[in-house]
């Protein structure tokens, strides 16, 4: 068994409140509520006190949330909402200064929230978030496994591809293997980004046919214990790299590479980013790579720390982040190459292969 470290998040979170000056956080986001107690449904809202948490959801998980929650929290089901027993556990308790997630809740809710208590309500941003940033063993463990459910996938996927293939066909074979070798879920939709399509960084799988020669740029995830990996591949398919496509997704892989080496924790997400862009604009496409460098992952697949032109926090020991590079040019295509890490103490540890030689599907 594991360790379980709900008690520890949970004691180091009250110091951060106290840091804060708040007598409790009314915590919304469904990600922080599981990594606080282990309740994983998509309903509940949890308050932490300094004499106790109590996780409130509704009849749907009247069964589950105990179970999950176990010591954790004291589990509260209403059967009408889960605000109205918000109030009476609001009531119940001292008034004082209560943290909201800003960064989370709706106005409308914060709204709500107000008509509940007495208690002063104060705006609190990335509590929970910055204690997630710093990974455990088990979650590292964990985007690790995922990673490697990914790449088996991946592996299953690509004696299967085809020109004349459609990017949904690739999609269809690449989410049923990931999900037959045990991903819970798809943390975000897969991207199959064919021909000059491929120069769309966030680009929707479509019903285009890939021709011979095309890339194909694969970005897709898997999901392990609640954790996230997240791996972009790209290839050329039917044919062998021309000189230009040649060109560029060495020139990705290097900024890759560079980045790999050199991610450290301690320096800002700026430092990281520039490790890669500086070899991307150096030979003049700059331009072409218009997103940052990489984000954390965990039970979210984009959450704290990121590695991005304007992260001027230091990049924590122990966070996971992905890197990313890539290169996009309308009308041509792209090419972008991302694999995940650990920050630990001698650097950057991959956690998915970090294989990225040119694939040619021929
Ligand atoms: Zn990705
Ligand atoms: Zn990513």
């Amino acid at each position: 068994m594991p360790p379980d470290r709900r008690a520890e998040r949970q004691a180091a979170l009250r110091v951060a409140l106290e840091d804060e000056g708040l007598d409790a956080l009314l915590v919304t986001h469904l990600p922080n509520i599981r990594y606080l107690t282990g309740f994983s449904g998509s309903a509940a809202l949890l308050l932490v006190r300094s004499d106790g948490t109590v996780l409130i959801t509704d009849f749907r998980y009247a069964v589950q949330a105990p179970q999950e929650a176990g010591d954790a929290a004291r589990v509260e089901i209403d059967q009408k909402s889960v605000w109205d027993r918000l109030g009476k556990v609001l009531t119940a308790g001292p008034v004082g200064t209560m943290g909201i997630e800003a960064q989370a809740l709706t106005v409308r809710d914060a709204e709500r929230v107000a008509g509940l208590t007495r208690a002063r309500l104060v705006p609190a941003t990335d509590l929970v978030e910055r204690l997630r940033a710093v990974k455990s063993p088990e979650e590292i463990a964990a985007v690790r496994a995922a990673a490697a459910l990914a790449q088996d996938a991946l592996a299953e996927l690509l004696p299967a591809v085809r020109a004349g293939q459609t990017e949904l066909e690739i999609g269809a074979t690449l989410e049923a293997a990931l999900r037959r070798r045990g991903s819970e879920w798809h943390p975000f939709p897969t991207i199959v980004a064919s021909g000059p399509r491929a120069a769309l960084p966030h680009a929707r799988t479509s019903a285009r046919a890939i021709e011979a020669g095309d890339w194909l740029l694969l970005d897709f995830g898997a999901q392990v214990g609640g954790y996230c990996a997240d791996l972009t591949r790209t290839m050329v398919v039917g044919g062998r790299a021309d000189e230009r496509q040649r060109t560029v997704y060495e020139l990705v892989q290097s900024a890759q590479r560079r980045a790999l080496e050199h991610l450290r924790a301690g320096m800002t997400g700026r430092e990281g980013d520039a490790l890669a862009r500086e070899v991307i604009a150096a030979r003049g496409f700059g331009d072409a790579f218009g997103h940052s460098l990489g984000h954390g992952l965990g039970l979210e697949v984009h959450e704290a720390p990121r590695l991005a032109p304007t992260a001027e926090t230091p990049l924590p020991l122990h966070a996971v982040v992905t890197v990313e590079p890539g290169i996009y040019l309308p009308g041509w295509g792209g090419v972008r190459l991302e694999d995940d890490v650990h920050l630990g103490p001698d650097g950057a540890e991959l956690l998915s292969d970090g294989r990225t030689d040119l694939l040619e599907l021929v």
